[in-house]
């Protein structure tokens, strides 16, 4: 596919991989691979404060909603996978603009390389699940549902926001967007 489908999709899932490095799991990690911490005392606080932004975010996303009441995810059990989808949701956009740099890109379909980029992202996490199984997921997965690896990274995004033209109130505008990286 084209680069901005490419930095989309398979671009976004390298840059989640490498966020984990960093995550709420991976920045207990020396270089070396020992359980070692080796932030600073202020990177360490304010690593934490824009976690605890992130799993409070998600917290409020609904997974399930039947005859049976409303399920809503377990931010902190998804929290190293948020924060993974919300970074390299920005590597690679980053990456996308970098490669663009000036070279003018004709639409394809319709559509501008930013947004083509979101589309793309938005089908890699493309699922379909019985509500039985979502509700185990939501004890059990450290993974967001599908829908929520996507929009909850979009709302938080103002590439997303710009490439489609959302304003302020609208369903994919984050009124507080949480943002580790
Ligand atoms: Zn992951």
């Amino acid at each position: 596919m084209d680069d901005a489908v490419n930095f989309g999709g398979i671009g976004v899932v390298i840059g989640h991989e490498l966020t984990h490095g960093f995550d709420d799991q991976g920045r207990k990690y020396d270089p070396v691979g020992n359980l070692r911490d080796w932030w600073t005392p202020e990177d360490g606080k304010e690593f934490e404060h824009r976690a605890d932004c992130t799993a409070s975010e998600y917290s409020n996303f609904v997974s399930v909603k039947d005859d049976k009441g409303e399920v809503k995810l377990n931010g902190r059990l998804t929290l190293g996978e948020n924060t993974a989808d919300n970074g390299g949701l920005k590597l690679a956009y980053m990456a996308l603009m970098h490669m663009i740099g000036n070279t003018p890109v004709k639409p394809i379909d319709g559509y501008t390389a930013a947004q083509r980029f979101f589309l793309a992202y938005g089908q890699i996490w493309c699922q379909n699940v019985t509500d039985q199984q979502a509700r185990k997921l939501v004890l059990i997965d450290p993974h967001s549902p599908g829908r929520w690896r996507v929009n909850g990274a979009v709302q938080n995004s103002a590439a997303f926001q710009e490439a489609f033209g959302c304003k302020a109130g609208q369903p994919m505008v984050a009124e507080n967007a949480c943002r580790v990286w």
